[in-house]
């Protein structure tokens, strides 16, 4: 519909409609004719207050009219989401100060127990923010147990969005790899699961009361994701059973550090919020074994596994809190679990012709390598002892062998033919930055830092 103009001629139509009795009677296709005689008798300066009226209008309309950006969207819409996002984030801050400032209030912060949740799904919808789950890990941690207990479950959601075929073999085959629905493994009864995951939330919070929120923390990454899935699990039930609060986990670990160090009277040491996140960036625990569910450990895609993220964030917690708390940490609860060997020792004296010349060609492999593959055959005494490797993410290549990277054509690393520092004196100290640290003297170190003489 074309916007609404106004003119001086239709402004006196409607007054004249309104003031006059006969008018008020009368369509406005009528109005309109008998309005048009009298205007057509009207000189400029009576119609001068109408075309000034219908001015106003117009300019009053186009100061209420709201504006947009280049994509269509009011600002004033976007500005108001924005302030909410902004408040939520307040709240939620807020919301985690004050669970951290209660245990420190009972002088038992060591022994305040967080829960940590994280989701993997197979596809989102694209109109509304809902997740189709895959897997759900929560864990309930406390600095003095480390992890106090787990809840891990892979979901079978039946079906998933229609159309969205690709998009979900492409995320999954890049991320979890869990097998699509109709092969989906675990729950496939979404109320029970609902059901189970929030009594296993209500029996980590005891004190809490029925209506009060449950709390469960998960990193900013992985917030939408766990949001998504709660709403798609609540909408599987009737009436949600609790109201699930998903708070932000670089955040808490910031704040309870801050009281960590507090409650012990450590001050000479700076926290500050782009430190503690980088722990979860960094993500030190990843690569460890024995922390993620069986299915994930056998494809090895653990990083990806829910039970393993809960489980690192929990580490990293324990790695960054305890030492000031003086907790001793236990592995498994603290840290990873033992590592057990990923090889089987074997005597090639013992075994024939066809598997000696199998350790020979292995050693030659492993003798390409540098680092901790190369430590895979060694002498033992007498007999040679060998290592086999089941570990897949072992990766032993040589760069310059045309063999193992054909595509490189065997490049040979070419001679530096001007090294810098060759135009100088053969004695001058300059050059001693360039000579490798290994053939230089602790002083040709030390004179390469001081001007020549003049
Ligand atoms: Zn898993």
């Amino acid at each position: 519909m074309a916007p609404k103009r106004y003119n001086g001629f239709m402004m006196f139509v409607s007054e004249w409609k309104e003031k006059n009795p006969a008018g008020r009677t009368m369509t406005l296709a009528e109005a309109v004719t008998k309005c048009g005689e009298i205007w057509k008798n009207m000189d400029a300066q009576q119609r001068g207050p109408y075309i000034s009226m219908a001015k106003d209008a117009g300019v009053a309309k186009k100061c209420t009219k709201s504006r947009l950006n280049c994509h269509g969207q009011s600002l004033s819409a976007l500005e108001r989401e924005e302030a909410e996002a902004a408040e939520r984030e307040l709240n939620m801050k807020r919301a985690t100060e004050r669970i951290v400032l209660a245990g420190k209030e009972r002088h038992d912060l060591e022994n305040t127990k967080f829960i940590f949740a994280a989701f993997n799904y197979f596809t989102k919808s694209i109109t509304n923010d809902i997740y189709i789950p895959a897997e759900f890990s929560a864990c309930q941690f406390s600095l003095k147990s480390g992890i106090c207990s787990m809840y891990s479950s892979h979901i079978d959601p039946g079906q998933l969005i229609f159309g969205q075929g690709s998009d979900t073999m492409h995320h999954t085959n890049n991320t979890h790899q869990l097998p699509l629905p109709p092969n989906a493994m675990g729950e496939s009864d979404i109320g029970r699961l609902y059901a189970n995951i929030v009594e296993y939330l209500r029996t980590c919070n005891p004190d809490a009361k029925p209506n009060d929120p449950l709390v469960v923390f998960a990193t900013p990454e992985m917030i939408p994701t766990v949001k998504g899935c709660f709403r798609y699990l609540e909408s599987d039930s009737e009436e949600p059973l609790a109201t699930i609060h998903t708070y932000d986990i670089q955040y808490l670990l910031y704040v309870l550090k801050l009281e960590v160090m507090d409650s012990v009277d450590i001050r000479n040491v700076t926290v500050n919020r782009a430190a503690t996140d980088n722990l979860f960036v960094n993500d030190y625990f990843c690569y460890h074994l024995g922390i993620s569910c069986q299915y994930h450990e056998d494809i090895d895609r653990c990083k990806y596994c829910t039970q393993s993220m809960v489980s690192r964030w929990s580490y990293v917690f324990s790695d960054f809190l305890c030492g000031d708390l003086a907790i001793t940490p236990l592995p498994g609860k603290h840290m990873p679990p033992k590592q057990q060997p990923r090889f089987h020792v074997s005597n090639p004296h013992n075994e024939s012709a066809n598997s000696s010349r199998t350790a020979s060609n292995f050693s030659k492999t492993t003798n390409k390598s540098s680092g901790k593959v190369s430590n895979a055959t060694f002498t033992s005494g007498q007999s040679l002892v060998k290592h086999e490797i089941f570990d897949h993410s072992a990766f032993s290549a040589d760069l310059n062998a045309p063999e193992d990277f054909p595509s490189l054509g065997g490049r040979k690393s070419k001679p530096n033919r001007n090294p810098m520092g060759k135009h100088l004196a053969p004695g001058d100290p300059r050059r001693a930055w360039n000579v490798p640290a290994s053939n230089c003297s602790a002083k040709d170190l030390e004179d390469s830092f001081k001007m020549p003489p003049c």
